[in-house]
């Protein structure tokens, strides 16, 4: 069963009522706190022992805006003014650290006999002493330990409390192909939200039991950051050679007709790359005497041309650098033996490839 004293609800620390008295009003005597019938130790004053009381029920704070706060005391809890001096009282600090600590001894300055004291603190006289380490006869030194309580103390604190939370910015990030590949442009700054929290927490001795959140309203919407990425393939206007091989055949007239790129010879599978930046503007297989075929849009005017392709690894669309990996060498369309065909054409012009490349 546990034990109520209505101490009525402590609203805030400036008026606090203890019973029917002030404590504004309380010289500064003495008091002794007996929780359920135990004496747990001299404080200095009433107000002393008030305002420990309430900070174990309330510590720590949450940093929340308290708007309502009901400490209930599950304890029964007398604080007793008392005359003599020399008490040895606790103040503030000292009585929060031992009402944390009701299951330790705690020392006191004796007065009387040990039969005195034993029932004086409402102690066993025979803990008294095992605590003390005495015997019954033994002189009472100046000061004593008192056994450890059985006292549960707990002191319930109910707050309805109101409190910021910050909601996060997102980020989102948008391709640009305007922008060169890897550039990041800000396009708008992020900025953090504001959550308002209503909350009621429940706390025993300070400690939080319960945090149950009523509401929760965004009062500041967060904004988007925005970031702009360049996806632009930039073209380096240079070519480098598509793949390994062996010049076989020029650009130019022959067998009475006109090769409009030129040859390198190189077995089924070697690696083609892209001989600049650009965009793949065709991917096609079995396209008559070019056979497996892609082409690239430089987006300078170039565009370059890959045949007899055994393998093609690029989609139409795709934007590759510089050396990228695009195809495999193969044999397919018209061809005299394995080798890669390649073409580059200004402004819907041939040009002879090894104008740009060194065969
Ligand atoms: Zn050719």
């Amino acid at each position: 069963m546990k034990k109520y004293l209505a101490l009525g609800a402590l609203t805030c620390s400036l008026c606090i009522s203890f019973g029917s008295q002030s404590i504004q009003a309380a010289k500064e005597k003495p008091v002794e706190v007996v929780i359920d019938n135990q004496s747990v130790g001299f404080v200095e004053s009433k107000e002393a022992a008030h305002r420990a009381l309430k900070e174990l029920a309330i510590f720590p704070k949450l940093g929340a805006k308290v708007e309502k706060e009901i400490i209930t005391f599950n304890n029964k809890i007398e604080v007793k003014e008392v005359e003599e001096e020399n008490l040895a009282a606790m103040n503030k600090k000292d009585f929060i650290h031992r009402l944390k600590n009701l299951s330790t001894t705690y020392l006191v300055k004796s007065k009387g006999s040990w039969q005195e004291e034993a029932q004086r603190y409402g102690v066993d006289l025979v803990d008294l002493l095992h605590i003390n380490q005495k015997k019954k006869g033994d002189p009472v030194p100046e000061k004593i330990y008192l056994p450890v309580s059985s006292i549960d103390l707990a002191i319930e604190a109910k707050e309805q409390v109101q409190y910021d939370l910050t909601v996060p910015y997102k980020s989102q990030k948008i391709e640009d192909n305007s922008l060169p590949k890897g550039k990041e442009v800000l396009v708008q700054a992020g900025k953090n939200g504001i959550e308002r929290v209503d909350a009621k927490v429940r706390r025993i001795n300070g400690e939080k039991v319960e945090h149950l959140i009523e509401s929760a309203e965004l009062i500041q919407e967060p904004v988007n950051e925005i970031i702009r990425i360049g996806t632009k393939q930039a073209a380096s206007g240079t070519f480098i050679k598509p793949t390994n091989g062996r010049l076989s055949s020029p650009f130019g007239p022959r067998w009475g007709g006109f090769h409009r790129g030129i040859d390198l010879a190189c077995p089924i599978g070697t690696q083609v790359v892209a001989a600049d930046g650009g965009t793949i503007t065709r991917a096609r297989t079995h396209a008559g005497s070019y056979g497996n075929y892609i082409d690239i849009d430089h987006g300078n005017g170039y565009t370059t041309r890959y045949a007899h392709l055994s393998l093609i690894e690029v989609q139409v669309g795709q934007k590759v650098s510089q050396g990228d990996p695009i195809a495999k060498s193969g044999n397919t369309g018209r061809s005299t033996g394995p080798h890669l065909h390649f073409e580059v054409c200004n402004q819907g012009q041939l040009e002879d490839p090894l104008k740009h490349i060194q065969g």
